[in-house]
């Protein structure tokens, strides 16, 4: 039988109570389909810090690093407000992409026609919405040097961002986005600003160098990101795979997740280089949200992001494309039948909690795998 190994990080406030209900789905694969997941399970952010004094165990980085996927729930909260710099929760995060060169960050927005109200947008704009946005997550702006802010004496100050980006990694991450475009309608748009900046223009020369050796079968667009921002917002079904930097994913996939409605929903991974032997890639599975210290512990968070995070461990590290899309056709059906958490109330639905909507999701699963 297939092992796959995955390291559950559950973190703090909600990331325990969403982590749960992804458990029992496990542990029903594992019963009724021979799945073969083994399980371990480690600390990070706060609870972390509590328990060792920093946002990650270095035991919990080895079993990260030698795990086949990991699922993150969510760091942080004002009981760790204070704590030093470098062990704040969110170091933990950090650390794992990092360490385990998780270069593509893939967020996908979809709209279930269920809640298609509850986005800024007019229903009809979004109803059925399906894109992934690819952002390169350990490079550009965020990263390069210099990085500085210089007294000028003057009483003016100078403040220096670096946006660097080398062939290699604009050719990795556009990589992904065909391979991913592959698995859906098959259609990438480049998003950068080739017009004002130099790593704009590289950005576009080696996106479209690449899809010419090696992708050409998949249909490529070029948009300047500020016109792809206001086509976000105007008409976003035009889009299937968008793949950008770090900055501007960082912003066009925030302003994708709204079209869709609610945080609690908004499922991410990220990925790094396939493993010259293997294949395999290392993959971190994390909702978008954070820990929602607001809400934590009154069993009233909203699973499906934490849910719909392992659909895609599912889907993109074991290659269950069908368990994948169960389980998201799960979610779906359950929203279709008006069951609500209270994120994504309406009226006339019937309001649940985590576990009622957890288990709700499963035996949707079950039936849809029956
Ligand atoms: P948040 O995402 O935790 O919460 C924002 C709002 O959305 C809150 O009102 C919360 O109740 C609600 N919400 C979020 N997820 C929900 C869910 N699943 N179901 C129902 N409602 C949900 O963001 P925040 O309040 O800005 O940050 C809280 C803490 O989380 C901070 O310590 C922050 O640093 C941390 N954070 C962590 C991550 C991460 O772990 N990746 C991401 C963002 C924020």
């Amino acid at each position: 039988m297939t092992t796959r190994n995955l390291f559950l990080l559950p973190g703090d406030g909600i990331g325990p109570e969403a982590m749960g209900e992804v458990r029992k789905i496990i542990a029903y694969m594992n019963e009724a389909m021979n799945a073969g997941f083994v399980t371990d399970e480690g600390l990070v952010g706060g609870s972390a810090y509590d328990a060792h004094g920093a946002a990650i165990s270095e035991a919990d980085m080895q079993k990260a690093l030698a795990a086949d996927a990991v699922l993150f729930g969510a760091v942080g909260g004002p009981k760790w407000d204070d704590v030093p710099y470098e062990v704040r929760p969110e170091a933990g995060l950090l650390r794992l992409r990092k360490d385990l060169e998780l270069f593509a960050n893939l967020r996908p927005a979809i709209c279930y026609p269920a809640l298609a109200n509850a986005s800024s947008l007019k229903p009809e704009l979004v109803e059925g919405l399906d894109i992934l946005i690819i952002r390169e997550l350990t490079g550009g702006v965020y990263f390069g040097e210099p990085k500085t802010i210089t007294d000028l004496g003057n009483g003016q100050k100078r403040a220096i961002d670096t946006q660097v980006y080398d062939t290699y990694e604009i050719e990795r991450i556009s990589a992904v986005a065909f391979e991913m475009a592959r698995t859906r309608q098959n259609r990438v748009c480049s998003m950068e600003k080739r017009n004002v900046m130099k790593s704009g223009v590289l950005w576009n020369q080696v996106v479209t160098a690449t899809h010419k050796d090696k992708y050409s079968d998949v249909k490529l667009e070029h948009m300047l990101a500020d016109a792809g921002g206001m086509q976000l917002v105007r008409a976003p079904k035009q889009f299937d795979v968008i793949v950008t930097d770090n900055l501007f994913g960082d912003m066009l996939s925030d302003v994708a997740a709204m079209l869709t409605g609610s945080l609690g929903m908004l499922p991410s991974a990220s990925l790094g280089a396939p493993d010259g032997k293997t294949g395999k890639r290392k993959a971190l599975y994390e909702p978008v949200h954070g820990s929602a210290p607001d809400i934590a512990g009154q069993g009233i968070a909203n699973p499906i992001a934490m849910i719909a995070s392992f659909a895609m461990c599912l889907r993109y590290s074991f290659g269950m494309v069908t368990e994948a899309d169960n389980l998201e056709k799960a979610i779906a059906n359950v929203l279709d039948k008006g069951i609500r958490t209270a994120d994504i109330m309406a009226d006339g639905a019937k309001k649940v909690g985590t576990v009622e909507m957890g288990e709700a999701i499963l035996t949707e699963f079950k039936a849809l795998s029956a």
